[in-house]
């Protein structure tokens, strides 16, 4: 199964995601962890062309061209053989964070972005996907009071630009019901773990 994590910054996704990997494993699973933009050298190496603070002249069709290009790369190299060996691949991000940033934030919309993404993943939607649902105002704060977290150029994006890539997420939620789960993500850390677990294993006993 492929399960994506989703949602704006300071959500909590990748905390819960390595959190989650070993207690999914230890139900007998075998589980591989990935995040995107990157996961794999080609797109660890877009990734840092994409997040650079220094780039400021990116266009915004050139950065979605560049997300769907390492998302390319990453589910032929690394996602598909994991799933064919039968692993539960956790990925933080994917086709939804494109929809939402680059989509819906940066104003290219959402079908055209979809469909540049249709190109890059073909067929490979995730089997289920987690939406962590926090106010972007208390995710940037915590952001802010995280010291050792890298900074990157999106962290010089204003608030409303963070309100549209919410907004976007919950037009998501409402368009995929049956894919995209809602995780509350404004509640301690533990909960928050619990609560995506729960979501998670109801999922794969189906
Ligand atoms: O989730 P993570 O912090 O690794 O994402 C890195 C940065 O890339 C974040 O600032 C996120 O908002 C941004 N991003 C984006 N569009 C995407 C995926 C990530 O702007 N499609
Ligand atoms: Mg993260």
């Amino acid at each position: 199964y492929f399960i994506t994590f989703e949602g704006g910054e300071g959500a909590g996704k990748t905390s819960i995601l390595h959190s989650l990997q070993d207690k999914i494993a230890n139900l007998g699973y075998d589980v591989v962890t990935t995040r995107e933009p990157g996961g794999i050298e080609i797109a660890e190496k877009i990734r840092n062309i994409i997040l650079d603070p220094t780039h400021t002249t990116m266009d915004g069709r050139t950065e979605a061209l560049l997300y769907a290009a390492a998302r390319r790369q990453h589910l032929v190299e690394k996602v598909l053989p994991a799933l064919e060996n039968g692993n539960i691949v956790l990925c933080d991000r994917f086709i939804d964070s494109s929809l939402a940033y680059q989509g819906h934030a940066r104003g290219l919309g959402m079908d055209e972005v979809f469909s540049v993404n249709q190109f890059a993943i073909q067929e490979c939607m995730p089997d289920l996907t987690l939406f962590f649902d926090i106010e972007p105002k208390k995710g940037l704060q915590r952001i802010a009071a995280n010291k050792d977290r890298e900074r990157n150029r999106l962290d010089l994006e204003n608030i409303h630009f963070h309100e549209k890539v919410y907004e976007a997420y919950q037009q998501l939620v409402k368009k995929f019901p049956a894919r995209i789960k809602t995780i509350d993500a404004d509640q301690k850390l533990e909960k928050v773990e619990t609560d995506s677990l729960e979501k998670i294993t109801s999922y794969l006993k189906k």
